[in-house]
């Protein structure tokens, strides 16, 4: 029975070929954070089913935490998995683990500086990554992260014609890390997109404002033309506005506890 199942989901998620490395090494704090994250996330309408977040481990930037494959509004500690930098889980114990583990895998591998990565399919992000006309702008001031421009990923660059358009691999892994360059946001073409910052709790702050900034854009667009930030508007709401990203993440994380709480006593009486 179990093994069917196993077989039947066999196409959207991956059995973990285990490290052996027993239980997860990173600091209960850290695992606790990420849990939050991932709830936060969901509140906030960035994540779905589908989407995840991940840290860098907190004494051992080789490695890094993400939950199983599974929705992020449900995420316990006990769901968080330790990967290396290729991809590999150290302690899955036989738990389904993201397709798209790549994402995190390859930027962490490319970019130091990089603590924490979001990857999404908010929906309000998702015409700007189809759109031939208009890329997706720093619009309003909590979003000057996104800068001039944001990149599009084009995966048939990468994978052909036919693909999944998902990050299945080490190679499209660094092509999408590729895109992403130096910069903190880059969209996925048809699918969603990937936020980085130097802290987990920055990298959900620019999650939420990546897909409130698209709303204001897209809205006002409708209306006509636009006047966007401008370079010195960007570097410099960046470096003002972003000090506050605690206020947002302490006011987020209770209320988002409220919606985790109600939601596993829902999962409770199905149970
Ligand atoms: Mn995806």
């Amino acid at each position: 029975m179990c093994q069917d199942k196993h077989h039947e989901q066999a196409g959207f998620t991956q059995q973990a070929q285990d490290r052996g490395d027993g239980a997860t090494s990173a600091p209960a704090a850290q695992i606790a954070e990420l849990v939050t994250a991932n709830h936060i996330l969901y509140d906030q309408g960035v994540l779905d089913a589908f989407g995840h977040v991940s840290v860098r481990h907190a004494d051992d930037p080789e490695r890094f935490l993400l939950a199983r494959n599974m929705a992020p509004g449900l995420v316990q500690a006990g769901d968080i998995v330790e990967f290396d930098l290729d991809g590999n889980p150290y302690n899955a114990a036989g738990r389904a683990i993201y397709l798209e583990r790549f994402i995190h895998s390859e930027i962490y591998k490319a970019r130091p500086d990089v603590v924490a990565v979001v990857h999404s399919h908010s929906p309000s992000v998702v015409p700007f990554s189809v759109s031939t006309t208009s890329p997706l702008r720093a619009t309003c001031h909590m979003a000057g992260f996104i800068g001039l421009a944001a990149p599009v990923f084009e995966i048939r660059d990468h994978a052909g014609e036919a693909s999944s358009l998902l990050i299945t691999n080490q190679e499209l892994g660094q092509a999408l890390a590729g895109s992403l360059g130096e910069r903190s946001l880059v969209l996925m073409r048809g699918h969603g997109s990937t936020v980085v910052a130097d802290s987990l709790r920055r990298a959900v702050y620019r999650a939420v404002y990546t897909e409130l900034n698209a709303q204001i854009q897209s809205a006002a667009q409708q209306l006509g033309e636009v006047t966007f930030l401008s370079e010195g508007e960007i570097a410099e709401t960046v470096r003002v506005i972003e000090t506050q990203v605690v206020r947002a993440w302490d006011f987020w994380s209770i209320k988002a506890g409220a919606t985790a709480r109600a939601l596993m006593q829902q999962q409770a009486q199905l149970g």
